[in-house]
């Protein structure tokens, strides 16, 4: 089959997000699976706001996901993500993208996480990042996954790669902030995160029911 044929039977999928970082990590890893083509939420003239307003990444995930997949009449897959910090009781959880405000930046949001943990141990100071993708169609959630990335919140910002809570979060094998890991090549930081670990799963899932379809 030419590659023109491959394109008409190929299955659009809208990767629900505007973040580019996190557009640009999903491609690296899902982006070469044969018989889909990725489409970004630019290419779609009336995207409506989904409001996060979730109290699981799962809900969020599944709200976006179905929304946009029938707001669009395509399929839809999107990821809700986040950080849980054990010493703060899951904080930030949810709100980790505005967790010091409104006006929140990654910056701000790495400034009140260390405030807060300002004198906590060393080994209290475990966190997981989480991530869930959820797939749907125009009609029906199609499915949902989860993973995490387990380590631990420096005292410290360090390293310039990556993006979000990055240059706060140390891997303990490698002894490195994933924003140090990723400074020069995203290829760690798109094997051991928990959007690598949830897009492997969802390319397990995702593969035979193209072939349903
Ligand atoms: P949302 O999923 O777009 O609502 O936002 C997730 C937020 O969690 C991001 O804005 C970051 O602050 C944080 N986050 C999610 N994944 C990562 C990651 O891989 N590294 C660093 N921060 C992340």
């Amino acid at each position: 089959m030419n590659s023109f044929v491959n394109e008409i039977h190929a299955k659009t999928i809208l990767i629900a997000t505007q973040n580019q970082k996190k557009r640009e990590e999903i491609l690296a890893i899902v982006g070469k699976i044969p018989g889909i083509i990725f489409r970004n939420t630019e290419d779609f003239p009336f995207i409506p706001v989904v409001e996060e307003d979730g109290k699981t990444f799962r809900e969020n995930a599944i709200k976006k996901a179905t929304t946009l997949a029938k707001a669009c009449n395509t399929w839809a897959m999107a990821d809700d993500s986040g950080l849980e910090i054990q010493a703060l009781k899951g904080r930030p959880g949810v709100l980790s993208s505005r967790y010091s405000g409104t006006d929140a930046t990654d910056k701000s949001n790495i400034q009140k996480v260390l405030s807060e943990l300002y004198g906590v141990t060393d080994e209290k100071r475990t966190a997981r990042f989480v991530c869930s993708i959820a797939l749907a169609d125009p009609h029906q959630l199609l499915f949902v996954v989860e993973d995490y990335c387990e380590g631990f919140i420096t005292k410290k910002a360090s390293g310039t790669g990556g993006f979000g809570y990055d240059p706060i979060f140390c891997i303990p094998y490698y002894n490195q902030t994933l924003a140090e890991l990723s400074q020069f090549s995203a290829s760690v930081k798109n094997k051991i995160s928990h959007r690598a670990k949830a897009l492997q799963q969802f390319k397990e899932r995702i593969v035979p029911l193209l072939r349903n379809r």
